[in-house]
């Protein structure tokens, strides 16, 4: 697919070695460096085109935005690949309960969220791909599973055989009936009868009257599971292993989990899929987890058409830590066109004997690498605000190439 453009991203000046990015990772559940080495690779999970751009799915995507902007500065060379589902279960009911052609769905939708990734100033990725573009690799890779007696047929549907994979269950950490409790919860299909194991995903689907399919080979018409998706299109975006596999803190199980399940089945000897997983918290509205069930979502797009500045959004995102759950109010938006404000007028005040700017620098990259406080980085800059000193150029670089806010 056609990514979106990409914002400039301004030099910023450096004396010193770079400090290293370091993350929560959901794995270990402590900080971890993101990338050690000279390149950094990074698949986020993408939108499955509907109810797209909520700002649950901005906060998401923001994390990884960040995470980028701080391997961008400490001179990686940095790979961003990325996916849209724009076929399966959820859009195909939801196209079918509105009465749309689901293509015509994932069109807009997809639109939509390429118009608001730009608005919001987010770094596109180098690899874009869809699940429907994805589908000759996904065919070659489930087919090589069966042929790998890592999958299984039930009916006209293939199952991944999980007790192929001796490391399932390391990502997530979780024990069996949650796991099993999740898997339902989430699209799994813990009771269909014929799985050699409940949790076993299914990798592809067979044709059925009225849903969209194609051509799989031997594997017969049909569509491509989710989790396989992913897994090829990081793959073969990024190569295994990669770095940072990341989205939502929901996809943490089961969908982390047999996507890279599936990717240590597809690099095997070697066996490896991402090295760390990161999550983002996910967002509350209206006293409760915005959700698309429950139908409580603050649309992106919505924001802008009301005439709220894309910056004042990201800043009101920034405000929280990634990982924090939190819920969103207008105050948020009040508050961050305030900070905006006084750091604008802070570029035009800025004096001999102010705060300088070199040092909110220093602070901004310190705060980053520490598992991309953005909350710390905004204080620094809310500091310089109150007495601004420096050069007014360094300052607007800085919040322009670590923290995407273009004043
Ligand atoms: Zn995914």
């Amino acid at each position: 697919m056609r990514a979106w453009p990409a914002p400039d991203l301004p030099a910023l000046p450096r004396t010193g070695a770079a400090a290293p990015v370091l993350v929560h990772d959901s794995t270990t559940r402590t900080l971890t460096e993101a990338a050690p080495g000279p390149t950094a690779t990074l698949y986020a999970c993408g939108i499955t085109p509907y109810d797209a751009t909520h700002l649950g799915h901005a906060n998401t995507y923001l994390t990884f935005d960040l995470l980028q902007r701080a391997w961008l500065d400490a001179g990686k060379r940095v790979t961003y690949t990325s996916n849209v589902t724009d076929v399966d279960d959820p859009l195909l009911e939801r196209a079918t309960a509105t009465g749309v052609d689901w293509r015509e769905l994932a069109l807009e939708q997809t639109e939509l969220y390429r118009t608001d990734m730009t608005a919001l100033r987010m770094l596109p990725p180098a690899t874009w791909t869809g699940a429907v573009e994805s589908i000759p690799a996904v065919v070659d890779a489930v087919t090589a599973m069966l042929d790998a007696g890592a999958a299984y047929w039930v009916d006209r549907d293939v199952y991944a055989d999980l007790s192929a994979d001796p490391a399932f269950g390391t990502v997530a950490g979780l024990d069996a009936a949650t796991m099993r409790a999740l898997f339902a919860e989430r699209g799994g299909d813990p009771d269909r009868s014929g799985k050699r194991h409940p949790l076993d995903p299914a990798l592809w689907r067979g044709e059925q009257p009225g849903d969209p399919s194609w051509d799989g080979g031997v594997l017969g018409a049909g569509r491509p599971g989710w989790h396989i998706e992913c897994a090829v299109i990081a793959r073969d975006g990024l190569g295994l292993p990669f770095d940072v596999q990341g989205g939502g803190a929901d996809l943490l199980f089961p969908h982390h989990e047999m996507s890279t399940s599936h990717a240590r089945m597809l690099s095997r000897p070697s066996g490896a899929g991402a090295r760390v997983h990161l999550h983002a918290g996910l967002l509350a509205y209206q006293g409760e987890k915005m959700s698309k069930s429950r139908g409580n979502l603050v649309f992106v797009s919505r924001l802008l058409a009301d005439g709220v500045d894309p910056m004042v959004i990201r800043l009101a995102l920034l405000g929280h830590h990634y990982r924090d759950e939190w819920e969103w109010t207008d105050a948020e938006l009040h508050t961050a066109q305030r900070r905006l404000d006084a750091w604008t007028a802070g570029l035009l005040t800025a004096h001999d004997d102010g705060e300088p700017a070199a040092r909110v620098l220093d602070e901004v990259r310190a705060a980053l690498a520490a598992d991309l406080d953005a909350p710390r980085a905004l204080a620094s800059v809310d500091r310089w605000a109150a007495n601004p000193g420096g050069s007014a150029d360094v300052l607007a670089a800085t919040v322009d190439a670590l923290l995407g806010v273009e004043l």
